[in-house]
């Protein structure tokens, strides 16, 4: 109804500023890049492409998007008879890193939705997180050997002895980003900059938190920075649409 164009799948590949005060968008392939004119630009990438982004417009910000890091993480869906699982308590468990374990958390899910209980009808639906920062080589294993881990360390920790019915492994390279000793300063330069240049925000998991409500807080505050100064309400998007899958 408000007119605004969503495109989706659309690589952003640079940004520039105009002479009067709009931004120059170069999106597309680079063997067919396209111009997008904004008044105003919300830069809601992770923090790599963001830096490269930005890399023009606000040298500093970039420098400092460029040094967070991320984390890989793959995970493994299992289903298992009803009758065949263990008794367990609660909805998980959290495996920190001095356990020297794979796994970094198993969710079960028939206990923590019960809409996936009733869902299985007698199968129960659970999963494992897999992959900690700067340990991406252990995940260079194929999809049969992450279950085999996972069933490996779900034996030690719950008592699990059979074989799912069925599996299925993801992979999220590069997912998480990482918030190293000084992250509220970095994130406070790169505001600092992007805030000096008027019609620029940045938002998304690089920033204030990674879990989905504080991403939306960030795009909130993101908007609410520009909006004062816009001309017109125009809108122009640079996220791509990703599945979601809840943890
Ligand atoms: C396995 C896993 C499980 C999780 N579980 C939960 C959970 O249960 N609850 C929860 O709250 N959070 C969870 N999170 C965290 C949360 O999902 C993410 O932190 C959040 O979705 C990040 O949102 P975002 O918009 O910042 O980034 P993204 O969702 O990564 O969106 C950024 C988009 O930018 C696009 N992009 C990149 N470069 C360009 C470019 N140059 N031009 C245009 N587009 C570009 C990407 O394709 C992507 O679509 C989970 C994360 C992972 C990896």
């Amino acid at each position: 109804a408000s007119g605004a164009r969503i495109e989706v799948g659309t690589t952003a590949r640079s940004l520039a500023r105009r002479s009067d005060g709009g931004w120059t968008i170069v999106v597309g392939s680079a063997d067919e890049p396209r111009l997008v004119q904004a008044d105003a630009v919300i830069v809601a990438v992770p923090a790599r492409p963001a830096a490269r982004l930005l890399s023009e417009v606000a040298p500093a910000a970039a420098l400092e998007l460029a040094r967070i890091e991320y984390a890989s993480v793959a995970l493994v869906t299992m289903a298992f008879a009803q009758r065949d699982f263990p008794a367990v308590v609660g909805s998980g468990f959290l495996v920190p890193p001095v356990e020297k374990r794979m796994i970094k958390a198993a969710t079960f899910s028939f206990a923590k939705w019960d809409w996936v209980r009733e869902a299985g009808n007698g199968t129960l639906v659970m999963r494992c997180s897999l992959g900690r920062h700067r340990d991406e080589h252990q995940l260079q294993v194929s999809d049969e050997e992450l279950v085999e881990i996972a069933l490996g360390d779900l034996a030690d920790a719950i008592g699990l002895s059979v074989r799912p019915i069925d599996q299925h492994v993801q992979r999220w390279g590069g997912g998480l980003p990482q918030y190293a000793v000084g992250h509220l300063d970095r994130i406070a330069t790169v505001r600092a900059e992007v805030g000096r240049l008027p019609g620029l925000a940045v938002c998304g998991a690089a920033y204030d938190g990674l879990g989905i409500p504080a991403c939306i807080a960030s795009a909130h505050l993101a908007v609410s920075t520009l909006l004062p100064d816009l001309p017109v309400r125009t809108y122009v998007g640079l996220g791509r649409m990703s599945p979601w899958q809840p943890a």
